[in-house]
């Protein structure tokens, strides 16, 4: 089934010199690591010209991915006159950001995503599968279905979207198939002590003592199975972080015995008007992602986000009121 789709897919990329490489706004390790997996192979192997955009400039908490290509934040850079257009890790335009939805308007487009409720927007082709553990994980299927080996940018990049979209190999979507590209990554070879290094044991004091904060101020609530944290603006300057230092945090308050559901709020400002943006995590039955979509979020059945007008205290009690109904 994923060999068919790849083969599809690179039928597709064949006829196109020039790609330009796309993930959601505010990208975390899968829709890094599969973008910049995808830019090293049809660079280094199929040799085509290649960039990435994105809105969103590069996190540094991954920047030990080295880039193989061009990353652009703003569309008009882009130096192709007519590229094809991949979009990776979410399956609604909206993910993408305003620039991209018009500036893809008259383009051709190919999206591959593993997130419930694609829209089918690719003009060329969709490679929608849910099952997946990982978008890095699809990209994996393409570049084993073009040859057996890999090169080790591609496999170092692909082990971290896998990584990050598994809780390092331990969420519910870590099936065989994910544990079978594991292992082809890592015989690629590639090291993984350096890698999780890297990824693990780089804080900075700073986001200890943040972290420290959070943990003393979670809410827990309906029988201690709901856990959440709200984030204003103010504490990033107060602690000296950035948001990206919250990456991984909703994950932490599940490790609370009886812990079903959790909720991380972070306050911002988009335009000079207060959003929230919203993370929740789950296991097993207990669906975020329907909690979500009554805000016009989307995401996973066990991790969804949303962004949300307003503030902190004000979107809380409107998400607590459907967590309450299913908890
Ligand atoms: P996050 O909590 O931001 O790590 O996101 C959890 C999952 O939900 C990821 O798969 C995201 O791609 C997805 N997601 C996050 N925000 C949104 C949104 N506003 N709309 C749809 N899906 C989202
Ligand atoms: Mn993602
Ligand atoms: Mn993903």
């Amino acid at each position: 089934m994923e060999t068919q789709h790849a083969k599809e897919i690179l039928k597709h990329i064949e006829k196109y010199n020039e790609i330009v490489i796309t993930m959601h706004i505010n990208p975390d390790g899968d829709a890094i690591g599969s973008s910049l997996g995808l830019a090293s192979f049809l660079q280094e192997v199929l040799h085509k010209s290649v960039c990435i955009y994105n809105e969103s400039t590069f996190p540094t908490w991954l920047s030990f991915l080295k880039l193989p290509c061009a990353y652009y934040t703003n569309v008009q850079e882009i130096p192709f006159k007519n590229p094809l257009i991949i979009t990776l890790d979410a399956g609604e335009l909206k993910r993408f950001g305003e620039e991209l939805i018009t500036y893809i308007q008259d383009k051709k487009t190919i999206c591959i995503d593993h997130h419930l409720g694609n829209t089918f927007f690719a003009t060329e082709y969709t490679w929608a599968d849910p099952s997946m553990s990982a978008t890095g994980e699809m990209i994996g299927h393409i570049v084993f279905a073009y040859q057996e080996k890999t090169l080790e940018s591609v496999a170092k990049a692909l082990y971290v979207a896998l990584s990050c979209d598994t809780g390092n190999f331990t969420f519910g979507n870590t099936n065989a198939r994910c544990i079978n590209m594991l292992a082809k990554l890592v015989a690629t070879p590639i090291a993984i002590a350096p890698l999780r290094e890297a990824m693990d044991n780089n804080w900075t004091q700073q986001k200890l003592h943040f972290w420290g904060k959070l943990f003393s101020e979670v809410r827990f609530s309906l029988d201690n199975k709901f856990a959440a944290c709200l984030v204003p603006l103010s504490y990033f300057n107060e602690y000296g972080v950035t948001k990206e230092d919250l990456e991984g945090f909703v994950e932490q308050m599940r490790k609370v015995k009886n812990v079903r559901m959790t909720l991380l709020m972070r306050e911002d400002i988009k335009e000079n008007r207060p959003i929230v943006k919203v993370s929740m995590r789950s296991s097993g039955d207990d669906d975020v992602r329907s909690i979500l979509m009554n805000f016009g979020g989307g995401g996973h059945k066990n991790a969804a986000g949303a962004t949300l007008e307003g503030g902190l205290e004000n979107n809380y009690q409107k998400i607590y009121s459907y967590v309450k109904q299913v908890l």
